[in-house]
């Protein structure tokens, strides 16, 4: 049988020793599939495919990325963990022979060190630095590097092996890229030695995942040997174990041994030994069991004739003529629910019960099979006459691939090599394992117990998954428990983990991309001016809406942003506040893919023009005839006071109004972007005591002057005399000036 490899890139080391602040984690993690392929070629090859198992890609490179997309979105739903994970992937020329493949090769983009929540001194791949800081610790940097060999199938390339692109397992005799794929990204979200399995060097500090590692011989973890002490447990196949307590607690439920457990008659009950087939479900426990018949034809190298006996039940077939899985398959198709393939005379090795490898076109086979030698195979069929039942069964009393003590064994050739020694589990491991070093076509697609060790190790390195209880909500996950903040300027952190979503709440992004994890804030404007709110320093990609409105299903938006711009995933509105307004703010993550809105730490910030500033003034003449006397002029002809109502000699009044413009000068005064000037009144009272409240007619700051100007019309009818003004703006008063109207 062919015995394609996977291989593990090796991470790019780069450094991180700054800390950052905490969050935690989520129901599950997006994981998004950059491609990295130039045009025409990969997940870009514009080549016409029929859909196949589930996959609905029209082209070559659309039903690439789909399957990418479909492990990524195993891996997004078994991890719990805010940050989302950016896998950069392409199609490349790998390592090939005609009967051997390097499949693919992964790994983390950059480690870190030194953050909150991990091991000081100790190295993370990023995904898991991201996760546990609950930050973004490699911007908008991809966390995981994957290449594929594009190459596969190709003649001198494992030929006649091609990948299957199929979501549903069925892949015959191909390569299953989404199983391949499932097992890459775990090297990606941590399972990878960053130790040099040939020289033993650990660049002076061990990797997360060397704290793991035990050598059974020495009794030392990785983390604590010698460069020569790691060269010698690289290559210690049996003694190299796994000492994390998730796997170890897991073993017992995982690891097993296939047996064909006879139930009845007594007269030949008991266990026998079997092989094991390279396709269909792996055998399980408590497994299947049935009553055993025999198929016709016996060899059930055709379709089977009586499909009637064998519905129901294992099908019991004669090894020959044909390949195992046509005839597992034709047993299938008869309604069998696992198959015997029993040797006979003429089987090659008829004393060993054989390996089933698959071959042949995609085919998915949903029924165990397993297969006796040709002495256990003639002990059946001499009670076949009658009835047999059994068993199809994994044995957890024997634990293939674990030591004694139920520590995981891990892959220790004795010949090392870099990507593939240490960072696997053992080949003895039954039932195959993902995180194997080769490919087995009975791999499913669960990494978690009791089918698979995976997610066990990664928890063990420190990744939640989402079957862990997530953390409670954050205090102002609800409208009515908004976090108060106040002030003309300020900047708060809080945490949108767990956050959700009410009934009736409006989505917070413009484009209705907005999540299901919001938090909420609420801000009483001080004062009339443009307020700007961002979530900048924020760890996510975060979308933001301001409202006002006093429950959560009754809003008026007042605005809402997604991305500052194209480079730049933080959120930022600007909007004319109004003074004593409580505008309500909340702030979700962009549903990216779906997963229903990025998590992190979220970072508020505010600022208000126009607030803050000391009390309105009208200015006053230093040395004018009378008390508290205006600056101020005639806007037209620039003389001062005092003024006539109608100044009928104006010759330049153009708008056929001969009323007095006056011009005064105001202090403390400014307008929102979308205020007019009628925001601002004089008051104005004339000498009889009669009130007027005069929209103003024009308001503008002065070049270069921290004052604004102020103009308005003189009512018709004023008395003559000395009058009382103060300007009204934004719910605040100015001082009292005096202005005198002449006849
Ligand atoms: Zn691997």
């Amino acid at each position: 049988m062919n015995r394609p490899v996977f291989a593990m890139l090796r991470a790019l080391l780069l450094v991180s020793l700054v800390g950052f602040a905490a969050s935690s984690a989520s129901a599950s993690v997006t994981v998004t599939i950059q491609n990295n392929d130039s045009a025409g070629v990969g997940f870009n090859d514009p080549t016409p495919v029929a859909p196949i198992g589930g996959n609905n890609g029209t082209t070559l490179g659309q039903q690439r990325m789909n399957a990418f997309q479909f492990a990524a979105n195993i891996w997004g739903a078994t991890l719990n963990s805010g940050p989302s994970i950016t896998i950069r992937a392409s199609w490349s020329g790998l390592t090939c022979t005609t009967d051997s493949a390097v499949l693919a090769q992964t790994g983390a983009l950059t480690i870190h060190t030194g953050f909150s929540n991990g091991i000081p001194g100790v190295w993370y791949g990023v995904a898991l630095a991201n996760a546990l800081s609950g930050s973004d610790r490699n911007g908008s940097q991809a966390e995981i590097s994957a290449q594929v060999n594009v190459n596969l199938g190709n003649p001198d390339c494992l030929s006649g092996s091609h990948w299957y692109l199929g979501l549903d397992g069925g892949h015959g005799g191909d390569t299953e890229l989404v199983a391949v794929l499932i097992h890459e990204f775990a090297h990606g979200l941590g399972m990878q030695t960053f130790s040099n399995v040939k020289t033993g060097s650990d660049n002076g500090t061990p990797g997360i995942y060397d704290r793991f590692l035990r050598d059974n011989t020495t009794g030392k973890l990785w983390s604590e040997m010698s460069a020569a002490e790691r060269v010698a447990s690289a290559v210690n196949g049996g003694n190299l174990v796994w000492a994390g307590s998730q796997v170890t607690a897991d073993v017992p439920n995982v690891l097993g041994t296939p047996r064909l457990t006879v139930n009845s008659p007594g007269s030949i009950a008991g266990n026998y030994t079997v092989g094991t087939a390279n396709f269909g479900p792996s055998i399980s426990s408590p497994g299947i069991m049935g009553n055993v018949v025999r198929t016709q034809p016996l060899d059930a190298c055709s379709a089977v004739s009586n499909a009637g006996s064998i519905s129901g039940n294992i099908a019991f077939i004669d090894r020959g003529t044909c390949n195992f899985i046509d005839k597992v398959k034709n047993a299938q198709n008869a309604g069998a629910i696992g198959v015997i393939i029993g040797n006979v005379s003429t089987s090659n090795n008829p004393s060993v019960a054989p390996g089933m490898g698959a071959v042949g076109a995609p085919v998915l086979i949903t029924i165990p099979t397993e297969s006796l030698n040709f002495s256990d195979a003639q002990t059946l069929r001499g009670q076949l006459g009658g009835a047999v039942n059994a068993s199809i069964r994994l044995d957890h009393s024997v634990l293939l691939g674990s030591d004694s003590s139920d520590h995981a064994l891990m892959f220790a050739p004795a010949t090392a090599t870099q990507g593939s020694s240490v960072s696997h589990f053992d080949t003895s491991a039954f039932p195959n394992l993902v995180m194997e070093p080769n490919y087995s076509g009975d791999l499913g697609h669960s990494v978690l117990a009791p089918q698979d060790l995976t997610f066990s190790l990664l928890h063990d390195l420190g990744w939640a998954g989402s079957s862990t209880p997530p953390p409670p909500p954050p205090a102002n996950d609800n409208f009515s428990a908004a976090q108060v903040i106040s002030g003309c300027s300020g900047s708060v952190n809080g945490s949108n983990v767990s956050a959700t979503k009410e009934s009736g709440e409006p989505n917070h992004s413009p484009d209705n991309n907005g999540g299901t994890k919001s938090v909420w804030y609420q801000w009483q404007a001080p004062a009339t001016g443009d307020a700007t709110i961002t979530t900048a320093g924020s760890s996510f990609d975060t979308v933001l809406g301001v409202y006002t409105g006093g429950s959560v299903a009754s809003l008026t938006a007042v605005a809402k942003n997604d991305d500052t711009n194209a480079n730049d995933a933080t959120s930022s509105v600007t909007f004319c506040a109004t003074a004593g307004t409580i505008y309500m703010i909340a702030v979700d993550g962009y549903n990216n893919g779906g997963a229903g809105g990025d998590v992190g730490s979220v970072t508020l910030n505010w600022s208000l023009t126009n607030c803050g500033l000391g009390a309105m003034q009208i200015m006053l003449e230093e040395s004018g005839p009378a008390a508290n006397q205006a600056a101020a002029f005639d806007a037209v002809l620039f003389v001062r006071d005092p003024f006539p109502v109608v100044n009928s000699s104006d010759v330049f009044n153009l708008v056929g109004d001969p009323n007095t413009r006056v011009l005064i000068f105001v202090t403390n005064l400014q307008l929102s972007q979308c205020e007019n000037a009628a925001a601002v009144t004089v008051n104005l009272i004339d000498s009889l005591n009669q009130t007027y409240n005069i929209p103003a007619q024009d308001v503008r700051s002065v070049p270069n002057q921290a004052f604004t100007q102020v103009l308005f019309r003189l009512p018709n009818n004023l008395a003559v005399g000395t009058c009382q003004i103060k300007v009204i703006a934004h719910g605040l008063t100015s001082n009292t000036a005096t202005l005198r109207i002449k006849s």
